[in-house]
C-alpha cells in the first residue's frame, strides 16, 4: 500500500515536474513589464467547476441556503424575538451582510477557461474577467436579496475584489437585478483581506441579522490564517450560528480550505501537488 502511495506522489510530482517544464505560453503585457504566465496544474478542479456547473445538487444547495437565509429573516420580524434584543438594537435598521464571488455571483466560467488554457489565477486574468461584466448569479441569490429588501433590510455586499474593479462589480450586480447596490454598499477591499474592519462599519449603523459566504472569512475573523485542524476546531466552537447567523455557500473550487492546506505559503504548482497528494486521508 505505501509503495502505492509512494509511486502515485511520484507520478504527481513527475506530470507536474514535465508541465511545469513547458512553461512560457503566453506573454501578458503589464504596463510597460511583461509578466510570464506558467502552465498551471489545475485539471484537478475539473470536478468542482462541473459540480458548480451542472450539477443540480449544487443549485438545490444553493436554493437551501438562501431558503434558509429567508426563513432566518422572517423569524427575525418576530416581534417575540426583537424583545430579546438589547435596547439599543431593536429600532436599529436591519443588515444582511453578503459576500460577492461565488456567494451571490458565479465566476466558475473564468475558473473554466483558466483551465482550459492551463493558466494559473492572475490578477490581470481575473481584472479582465471582472471587467467583462459577465458573470451570472448564484441560483435563488437574486430573489432572497430583493425579498430582504423590499422588507426594509439593507443589503451590503462586502468583497475582496479591489478599488479597480468596483465599478464593473457594481455594473455587474445592477445587470443581473440584484437590489441596494451603490457606491455605499459594495464594500471592496481596501487595505486589508481580512473583513472584520468592513463588518464594523456596518455594524455601527446597522443590525447585522444574517452572514453569508462560501468562505469562513467572510462570517467571522476567528476562521483567519487558521491551519485546517484550527479551522475544523472554530467551526466546532461555533456551530450553533450555522444555518442560523452565518449561512455557507459550496464551493469547492478555491478558498481559504485551499490556502489552509498549503499552509498559506507561496508554493509553486510542483509544491501545492504534492502537498494535495500528501494531505488526503486513505486507509
Ligand atoms: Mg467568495
Amino acid at each position: 500500500m505505501k509503495i502505492k502511495t509512494y509511486l502515485l506522489t511520484f507520478g504527481l510530482i513527475a506530470s507536474s515536474i514535465i508541465s511545469t517544464y513547458f512553461v512560457t505560453v503566453s506573454t501578458a503585457q503589464q504596463g510597460t513589464q511583461s509578466q510570464t504566465v506558467a502552465t498551471a496544474d489545475n485539471e484537478y478542479q475539473v470536478g468542482a467547476i462541473l459540480f458548480m456547473q451542472k450539477a443540480a445538487e449544487f443549485r438545490a444547495l444553493c436554493y437551501q441556503a438562501f431558503n434558509l437565509a429567508q426563513m432566518n429573516l422572517d423569524a427575525d420580524f418576530d416581534r417575540k424575538n426583537v424583545k430579546k434584543l438589547p435596547k439599543a438594537e431593536r429600532k436599529m435598521t436591519r443588515a444582511v451582510v453578503v459576500d460577492i464571488d461565488e456567494t451571490v455571483l458565479d465566476n466558475s466560467p473564468h475558473q473554466a477557461d483558466l483551465i482550459k488554457k492551463r493558466l494559473p489565477f492572475t490578477p490581470t486574468i481575473w481584472t479582465d474577467w471582472v471587467n467583462r461584466r459577465m458573470a451570472k448569479p448564484i441560483p435563488g441569490a437574486v430573489e432572497f436579496l430583493k425579498y430582504a429588501s423590499s422588507k426594509g433590510v439593507r443589503v451590503f455586499y462586502v468583497s475582496n475584489r479591489n478599488e479597480s474593479e468596483k465599478q464593473g462589480t457594481i455594473d455587474n450586480l445592477k445587470a443581473v437585478g440584484f437590489p441596494d447596490v451603490s457606491g455605499e454598499t459594495v464594500l471592496v477591499r481596501t487595505s486589508e483581506s481580512g473583513k472584520e474592519a468592513r463588518r464594523q462599519i456596518i455594524s455601527a449603523k446597522y443590525r447585522i441579522v444574517l452572514l453569508m459566504g462560501d468562505n469562513l472569512n467572510d462570517l467571522s475573523n476567528v476562521f483567519e490564517r487558521k491551519s485546517v485542524d484550527d479551522r475544523f476546531a472554530e467551526v466546532d466552537k461555533t456551530r450553533e450560528m450555522f444555518g442560523r447567523k452565518f449561512i455557507v455557500l459550496p464551493n469547492a473550487m478555491y478558498g481559504d480550505w485551499e490556502s489552509a492546506i498549503y499552509e498559506y505559503r507561496r508554493l509553486n504548482e510542483v509544491e501545492k501537488t504534492a502537498k494535495r497528494a500528501n494531505t488526503l486521508e486513505s486507509y
